[in-house]
Parts: structure tokens; C-alpha cells; sequence
């Protein structure tokens, strides 16, 4: 992945930073507001729900309400970075975590100080996040504890559930609901488990809270596709999925891929659809985390969903024995398909399996796998049947081309020595 993208309007705050291939010191941070003290932690919740600011994890649940729920819980909490990100496709808490770990920090600071938390901590696989944030920690000490804890890079560890068992000392594992940690989470206590852009937001909406609304409604996106380079993107809400296709360079997309594997697929019918999380679940998809991955004209969306299934039945934590029998009963049948060797009843038991399975399993990727089988069903219903009849040459030239799923995180090189500041020019 080489490409890093604003696409912003110049003034509004943004995640991406001053400089985005740099690790950004507490210094420079707090020259751009950071960590500054305009907001008591009242008046900066009311600026959260103002701005109507939601979760970047994938839920996209109002991050207002998560945090009362977690204030008014009726214990001390804890509050959770969550930089664990799972779904295939998806780089930007990773990148997040490696560029700017003192936006990110000052915004767990400020949700404690919104719910009252004692104490704090960075969840995470990254080793090398995991060294910027461990730096960042010793260079400008937090006014509550902050802990790093690591997990196994899974599908599955950055669920809220898994991420409270494994800070509880187990493995990163889903667990039955309720309890939600925001009852009951690390150590019994309520746990704020946040993503890491979403509380990037936070500390940026106390940087600028006259900027609330566009900084509540601007997003981090990893786009993919195509021949092209992958691009790590700052966007705007309302743009359509056809002009980030034309930025990311798939300009003739045959449809997409969203939320890593949550949103399904779409076809080249819905790349009108504007980039905002309402309009986007009302078409029936989602935008997650961010993730987009374009189909390129000589792409099969029947390929890209068998080798989604693939990985989905590969990252299965094995616990939920229907998780177990429907992911691998989803993956086989795809696979028929891309081989042409499916029977005629193939389209059948997709549907049932799309919406018998949804809601049984303990977390979301049984959800995921449905999903991507109904939304291959959706959109691309003469494909299922075309490869009823002939092989697909777009399939069988895809077979072993390799992981098309996952990018890799943009690179963030590492100042050893904080910027210095001269007040002339250097003589020559
Ligand atoms: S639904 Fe699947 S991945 Fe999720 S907890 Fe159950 S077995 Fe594990």
C-alpha cells in the first residue's frame, strides 16, 4: 500500500495529521490543540451527541450514548482504545495507532474523563503500533493508568466481548451477550471498548469543537481494487462509492465490496450510493470500518465472495457449532460455483442460509458469511446462474492468484528526535 489521500476541505480537523508519514511527537500534537483543556468533560459529551458522532469500528452506534450508558453504569469503569482490526481490507486503526498515538491517547484520556474511568487501555496486535503508543505513553504521561495489552491478529479478537477477555487474562474469544461490557466488562467493572478512530474524533472535536459537525461526519477509508494501489483516505461523507473508485484508480468498477466482509457485496447499480452510514444500510449494505474494496472489470464478484467465505470459515474461533457447519457449508458451495461444478439447487440454499443463519452465531462473523452469500444473491443474480452453465474464466484465473483480500498498513517512518523549533532561518 503506497497511497495516503485527503480528500477533505482544507481547515477541517483532521486524523490524518500534519504529516502523515511521520510518527507525531506531543509536541507537534499539542501545537495543533492537542491536549488542550477548553472542554470540561460535560460540555465536550454535549459536543459529541451536537455533532452526532458514531462509532468507526463498524457498528456505528452513536458514540454519545455509548458513553453515558458506560457513566451511568453505576461503577468505576474502564475505558478501552480498541485497535485490533479484524476485518480483512482494513489498515486504518493499525495506521492510526503508528502516526498519531497522541491523538489517539488524548482521546481515551477525555473518555475517561467522560465516564469517570480509573484506569485505561490499548488493545492491539500491531507490534509496531504497539512501540509508537509505548513511546508515546513515555514521552507525555496520561493523567489516568494506561496499559497495552496484546492479542493474536484474528477476525474475531477486536469483538468487544473478546476484547474484555482477553484483557481479563484469557483468550481473545467472543462471549455470550448480555452481559455488553458496557454492563459488565474487564474485572466486572462497566468497560468503554472503543475504536481507535472514534476516539481520534473525540480528542479532535475538543480540539476544534466549532468544527463538530464535519469532523463527526468525515471518515477514515481503506480503498482497494483494481490493478491499482490500495489508498489509506480521509473522505467526507456524501461523496459517491463511484468518485473514491475514480480516486483509489478502479475508474469502471463492476462493484464492491464494504466493511471489509460486514457490508457484502454491491453491484455496479448501487456505485451511486453516497458514502454515509444511514443511506448505505438502507440500500441493505454497510460501510463498517471503512473498508472498500472495488471490483476491477476483469474481476468476479462469484471469485471475490468464495475467497471471502475462504477466509471467514479459516477465521471461525470454532466455539458456535452452526458458526462452524454454516461457514463451511457457505464456503463449499462457493467454491462449486468458481469451479463449475455447482448443482442447480445452489441458489436455493444460498437464500436459506442468508437468512436462517444471521443472529445465531455468539459474535458477528456467522452474520458476515450469510451476508456475503445474499448479497452475491442480490446483485449478482444472473452470475450464480451463469456459472451454472460454463466455467467462469474470471474464476479459474483468480484460483491461486494469492490473498486478494487483506492490504498492507501504509508505512509511518519513526523521528528519533522530537522536531526543534527555530525561531530564524538556518544561515547558509
Ligand atoms: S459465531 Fe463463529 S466466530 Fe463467532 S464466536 Fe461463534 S464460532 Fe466463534
Amino acid at each position: 500500500m503506497t497511497g495516503i489521500a485527503s480528500l477533505i476541505r482544507q481547515g477541517t480537523p483532521s486524523a490524518l495529521g500534519v504529516t502523515p508519514g511521520v510518527t507525531e511527537h506531543a509536541e507537534d500534537y499539542a501545537a495543533t490543540g492537542g491536549y488542550g483543556d477548553t472542554l470540561s468533560a460535560a460540555e465536550l459529551l454535549d459536543r459529541i451527541a451536537d455533532a452526532g458522532l458514531r462509532g468507526r469500528g463498524g457498528a456505528c452506534y452513536p458514540t454519545a450514548a455509548k458513553l453515558r450508558a458506560v457513566r451511568d453504569a453505576g461503577r468505576r469503569p474502564v475505558v478501552v482504545a480498541n485497535g485490533e482490526e479484524g476485518e480483512p481490507g482494513s489498515v486504518k486503526d493499525r495506521w492510526l495507532l503508528r502516526a498519531r498515538p497522541h491523538l489517539v491517547l488524548d482521546g481515551l484520556a477525555r473518555a475517561a474523563e467522560i465516564t469517570g474511568a480509573e484506569r485505561g487501555y490499548v488493545y492491539l496486535s500491531d507490534t509496531t503500533a504497539a512501540e509508537r503508543v509505548r513511546r508515546a505513553l513515555a514521552e507525555r504521561a496520561p493523567h489516568l493508568p494506561v496499559e497495552i495489552v496484546h492479542t493474536p491478529h484474528t477476525y474475531v479478537a477486536g469483538e468487544e466481548t473478546a476484547v474484555v477477555r482477553r484483557i481479563d487474562g484469557g483468550p481473545a474469544l467472543p462471549t455470550a451477550k448480555p452481559p455488553r461490557p458496557y454492563e459488565q466488562g474487564v474485572g466486572g467493572a462497566p468497560t468503554l471498548v472503543t475504536n481507535v478512530e472514534t476516539l481520534a474524533r473525540i480528542a479532535l472535536l475538543a480540539a476544534r469543537p466549532d468544527h463538530g459537525y464535519r469532523t463527526a461526519r468525515t471518515t477514515l477509508l481503506t480503498l482497494a481494487g483494481g490493478d491499482a494501489d490500495p489508498v489509506l483516505a480521509e473522505v467526507p461523507y456524501g461523496h459517491t462509492l463511484r468518485s473514491l473508485a475514480r480516486a483509489q484508480g478502479t475508474p469502471e468498477p463492476a462493484g464492491a465490496l464494504l466493511g471489509g466482509l460486514f457490508g457484502g457485496l454491491i453491484g455496479p447499480g448501487s456505485l451511486d450510493l453516497v458514502l454515509d452510514p444511514d443511506a448505505l444500510a438502507a440500500a441493505g449494505t454497510a460501510l463498517g470500518c471503512g473498508a472498500i474494496r472495488f471490483l476491477g472489470p476483469d474481476e468476479c464478484p462469484v471469485s471475490l465472495a468464495s475467497a471471502a467465505l475462504s477466509h471467514l470459515a479459516a477465521e471461525s474461533a470454532r466455539q458456535c457449532g452452526v458458526c462452524v457447519a454454516g461457514t463451511g457449508a457457505i464456503r463449499d458451495a462457493l467454491a462449486t460455483l468458481t469451479t463449475g461444478t455447482a448443482t442447480p439447487d445452489i441458489a436455493g440454499r444460498l437464500e436459506r442460509w442468508s437468512t436462517s443463519l444471521p443472529g445465531r452465531g455468539a459474535c458477528g462473523l456467522l452474520d458476515a458469511a450469510a451476508g456475503t452469500a445474499g448479497s452475491l444473491l442480490r446483485s449478482f443474480p444472473h452470475l450464480v446462474r451463469s456459472h451454472l452453465d460454463a466455467p467462469c474464466p474470471a474464476c479459474d484465473a483468480a484460483a491461486g492468484s494469492g490473498d486478494r483480500l487483506t492490504v498492507a498498513v501504509p508505512g509511518v517512518a519513526r523521528r528519533a528526535v522530537p522536531h526543534q523549533r527555530t525561531s530564524a532561518p538556518c544561515p547558509r
